[in-house]
């Protein structure tokens, strides 16, 4: 599932292209993956300009100009092309927008992801479980440090739940807390104030390095897209079981924590 990395790689790809731009045409294939029947959806969406695209954790929001949001969520499986045409036939593509230069925005793998058209106030009422941004300046230290102390559960869990940080999933939870040479499994709650910080500015490490390195998706976004997938290559632990860690040359542990994938070095990430 694209993560905070990947989901601002496509920001920042797509903001350039779509702002200002005025939507002409609307394509959708799967109705369930939008929240309005099709003809309502396409007919509120023609003439409408996308005024700026923001991200909230692992949603993109595209800013539209009547007040409405659409809001996107790829979940598992998810990803965007965007161009003259897509990659694949269009009828790959679960929705699909074409805008007023002739250039398409195609939306696939869309079986649990979703494009939602919804008010401003819906926007902020659905996104309001939402944790902050790990990048967010009101998180400091000290802040997260007081967060992290109420959390009973484990490291890893505590840090892929969208309410405690919002944008962490699978991958870099295992990648940050090997940065932060913590063992997943561990009580997020029992870290003293040394691994505390060092957790702290893991984060920020391993989500800016994955951002600058493109995330680890593998579709590119457009046909000059050579970035994308650039951190599959990067990942020390996440996807690696059994080969030798870069650090000791153990072999990477995989095991599941409640119901997750956990990949870590028994010996590098300490218990405690
Ligand atoms: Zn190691």
């Amino acid at each position: 599932m694209p993560e905070l990395p990947e989901m601002e790689h496509y920001r920042s790809q797509l903001s350039p292209l779509l702002c200002g731009q005025k939507i002409t045409g609307v394509t959708v294939n799967r109705a369930a993956s939008i929240n309005e029947p099709i003809d309502e959806f396409t007919a509120a969406l023609v003439n409408r300009i996308v005024l700026f695209v923001e991200r909230r954790g692992k949603n993109l929001l595209f800013h539209l100009d009547d007040g409405h949001r659409l809001l996107l969520h790829l979940m598992l499986g998810g990803w965007l092309a965007y161009g003259e045409e897509g990659p694949k036939k269009d009828s790959h593509f679960q929705v699909i927008l074409t805008f007023g230069d002739g250039l398409s925005l195609y939306f696939g793998g869309l079986r649990l992801g979703y494009l939602h058209r919804i008010t401003a106030k819906a926007a902020i009422e659905q996104l309001k479980e939402l944790g902050p941004d790990p990048y967010d300046a009101r998180l400091t230290l000290e802040a997260f440090q007081k967060r992290l102390g109420q959390k009973k559960g484990k490291l890893k869990t505590t840090l892929t739940d969208q309410r405690f940080l919002a944008g962490i999933g699978n991958c870099y939870s295992d990648e940050i807390c090997f940065h932060a040479k913590l063992h997943p499994a561990i009580a997020a709650n029992t870290l003293d104030a040394t691994a505390t910080e060092r957790l702290y500015h893991s984060i920020r490490h391993v989500l800016t390095e994955a951002k600058e390195a493109g995330g680890y998706m593998e579709h590119p976004l457009t046909a000059e897209d050579t970035l994308t997938g650039g951190y599959n290559n990067l990942c020390k632990v996440y996807d690696r079981m059994d080969e030798a860690c870069y650090e000791c040359g153990t072999p990477i542990k995989f095991e599941t924590l409640t119901g997750r994938k956990m990949f870590f070095c028994p010996q590098c990430q300490k218990d405690s």
